[in-house]
């Protein structure tokens, strides 16, 4: 029954991207909006897939200049057992946490941050410098914006968030605008998904690389359908036009993308067909 490791590797000019998979959740209609469960169902069993949809969690290691940034840390135990997998995989592609110079987080969101540390709040990631932009660290530090949600959001994202900041508070290195983070890695604000989310494109030579976190969660509705949101926008309406803007990006430029909700091993391209988008996912490479 157990499948062989989740790694994959791919270069991107001197580059190393390895994507790892975390796990997956199966998830409901419910989640969506802007569009009804029928509909829904309707883009799942065109595009031959389960319905309702499983959501697939992907992290990637970046291995530039002789350093190691790992991009999201998946859920650690906080999610179930389809979750928290990262680990395995990284131990399987004899990575060691110890080995990890810098995470970067596309966002706070307990499938991207929960996996910073075990369930009693120590660090996983001990040397690790943490990457996040400054409004995320703002934004679930707020008091006044926890109030505001239920008391299982509360739990869910700003605890959880916190439990994350306070373990590593000495080595949080918060950015406001962007720039370079790592050797070859920018970091580029795309906010809406939550406050402070952020996308990364890795660049060596000609080649390029957008690993865009959240732009989409369920690739096979949102891809097709941008307009589509989620119950977990911070703003769904900046969420729906930044993911607009990047689907035009990408599609424009023809830009390889991997994305945390991808589905293993997370690489592709978007083109623009009328006024909807579609995805293609890359061939495996048995020799990269
Ligand atoms: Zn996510």
């Amino acid at each position: 029954m157990q499948q062989v490791a989740s790694i994959y590797h791919r270069k991107v000019g001197d580059i190393v991207v390895t994507a790892l998979c975390d796990g997956y959740l199966d998830t409901s209609y419910d989640i969506l909006q802007g569009i009804t469960p029928k509909e829904g169902e309707k883009l799942m069993k065109n595009a031959c897939l389960q319905s309702p949809p499983r959501i697939s969690v992907n992290a990637y290691v970046v291995r530039s200049q002789g350093r190691t940034a790992l991009i999201e840390t998946g859920s650690g135990n906080s999610m179930g057992s389809t979750l928290g997998h990262l680990n395995e995989n990284l131990r399987a592609a004899n990575i060691t946490p110890q080995d990890i110079d810098k995470v970067l987080l596309t966002h706070m969101h307990p499938d991207h941050s929960n996996g910073l540390t075990t369930d009693d709040g120590k660090r996983i990631y001990p040397n690790s410098e943490i990457i996040v932009h400054e409004n995320e660290i703002k934004h679930w530090s707020n008091d006044s914006e926890m109030a505001r949600v239920d008391k299982r959001k509360q739990d869910r994202y700003f605890r959880a968030a916190r439990k994350q900041l306070e373990a590593y508070k000495q080595q949080l290195s918060p950015f406001t605008g962007g720039g370079e983070v790592f050797p070859g890695v920018v970091a580029m604000p795309m906010t809406g998904h939550t406050p402070g989310h952020t996308a990364y494109l890795v660049t060596s030579g000609n080649d390029t690389l957008m690993i865009w976190g959240d732009i989409v969660h369920v690739p096979s509705i949102q891809i097709p359908h941008p307009e589509v949101t989620l119950d977990f926008d911070s703003d769904p309406h900046v969420a729906a036009a930044t993911r607009k803007r990047v689907l035009d990006m990408v599609s424009t430029d023809q830009m390889l993308v991997g994305g945390m909700h991808l589905d293993f091993p997370g690489f592709g391209y978007v083109t623009s067909y009328g006024e909807s988008y579609r995805f293609h996912a890359e061939p495996w490479k048995p020799l990269f």
